[in-house]
């Protein structure tokens, strides 16, 4: 069992701080944008000062494979951990405990107990909507009358949903709606860490129920373990209370495996799933380093035919493609080469703004010398005008007319 005889102030302050991080991170500016946010004007997803764009989302698929994983991992290692110490709708109820007394105080208590209720509901409301939309759009937005009507209608239906949650379902969500309770369950095994009562103490049981009436679910830990049981560890403390004066621990407590069973925790399976889970947060991270800003295509402009002009040489012209998935506009620099001959290029510059894909024609000219002829394929590529470094090559077929 732990050492930790009050859990109860470890949780509040556990609930403040992910508060805090929660309300915060949109406002946080990491390169000049939201640290996390899918910014849904752009379809850009924000992510510690990476931007990653719809075309892109392969790169949140890992990611979203990486945090299935976490979530089983941590699930098979520490149970409801998340239900007792992470869960944002937990963390609204430790918040709200004045919602519970409403129900059997006067109305003047109730109503300003609702209205406080409303109010943390509209800004829990309005944080989910600024992980999508910009904190300070919607700030602004608001103090010049509306933040949008699309933004108003999800504010007001998300703010009803959470009031209604938080005043009246509040601990039932947990046993009854959510399905990750649910699916808990399926994913423990002999050596998750569990809340237990220690059947091999039962004797020392003083049989005063203060666990039972402390539980907001409403179950008793003595008759074992329940798949409502929320994790919130009130019963622990309680009994510790109630032991704490005989100079004896808690009954109820943390427990890897059930009470009194012996082996390490260190087993196959949560062997096998931790590993999953690193392997896939490397590849994310990977994917994230090495993913290119700039990409381009080359096809041949079917619209210009190869041709010789007096004072120009042999023209071809080429469509290209150009992605910018940077974070900022951008002008690149367009070059042709063969066979060591660097080719007269129009336009040489191309701007293209931030999460676009241009497409743009361009004439390459090579002089009509000897060695012309000899020229099948040349390097396409375009580069960054600031450091000048070469960004994207591609081949591309050049054609020598006919008759030229
Ligand atoms: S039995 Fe009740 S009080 Fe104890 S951890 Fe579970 S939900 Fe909380
Ligand atoms: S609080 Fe402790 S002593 Fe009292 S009933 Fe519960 S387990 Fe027994």
């Amino acid at each position: 069992m732990t050492k930790i005889k009050r859990i109860q102030p470890w949780r509040r302050f556990a609930s403040v701080v992910q508060a805090v991080i929660i309300i915060g991170l949109p406002f946080l500016r990491i390169r000049g944008e939201s640290a996390l946010r899918f910014d849904i004007p752009s379809l850009r997803l924000h992510f510690f000062g990476a931007s990653v764009w719809m075309e892109e989302f392969f790169i949140v698929l890992i990611a979203i494979i990486f945090l299935t994983f976490l979530f089983v991992f941590i699930t098979l290692m520490f149970g409801r951990i998340w239900c007792g110490w992470a869960c944002p709708q937990a963390v609204l109820i430790d918040l709200t405990p004045f919602a519970d007394k409403a129900k059997s105080k006067g109305m003047p208590y109730r109503l300003g107990a609702y209205s406080a209720v409303l109010l943390a509901s509209a800004v829990v409301a309005a944080d989910l909507i600024w992980y999508f939309v910009s904190p300070y759009e919607f700030i602004q937005g608001l103090a010049a009358g509306s933040p949008g009507n699309v933004v108003w209608g999800f504010w007001i239906v998300i703010t009803g949903i959470i009031f209604l949650d938080i005043s009246l379902l509040r601990h039932k969500f947990c046993a009854t709606v959510c399905p990750y309770a649910k699916l808990q369950s399926a994913l423990f095994d002999g050596k998750t860490l569990v809340i237990a009562f220690d059947p091999g103490r039962k004797d020392e049981c003083m049989k005063c129920m203060a666990c039972v009436r402390a539980c907001p679910v409403g179950i008793d830990i003595r008759d074992g373990l329940d798949s409502a049981c929320v994790s919130c560890a009130e019963c622990v403390d309680s009994c510790a209370k109630v032991m704490g004066p005989g100079g004896k621990k808690s009954l109820i407590g943390y427990f890897f495996g059930l009470p009194g069973e012996t082996g390490g925790i260190l087993r196959q399976n949560a062997i096998i799933t931790g590993s999953v889970t690193a392997v896939f947060l490397v590849f994310f991270i990977y994917l994230l380093i090495t993913r290119a800003l700039f990409d381009m295509t080359v096809l041949p402009n079917y619209s210009y035919p190869p041709r010789f002009e007096a004072g120009a040489g042999v023209i071809n012209s080429y469509i290209l493609s150009v992605t910018n998935r940077g974070r900022d506009d951008a002008v690149v620099t367009v070059e042709a080469k063969a066979q060591n001959s660097i080719a007269e290029v129009v336009p040489a510059r191309v701007p293209v703004r931030a999460g676009e894909m241009k497409k743009i024609a361009v004439y390459v000219a090579f002089r009509n010398s000897g060695k012309i002829r000899t020229i099948k394929n040349i390097d396409i590529s375009i580069g960054s005008l600031k450091p000048g470094r070469v960004l994207v090559t591609k081949q591309a077929r050049f054609i020598y007319p006919d008759g030229g």
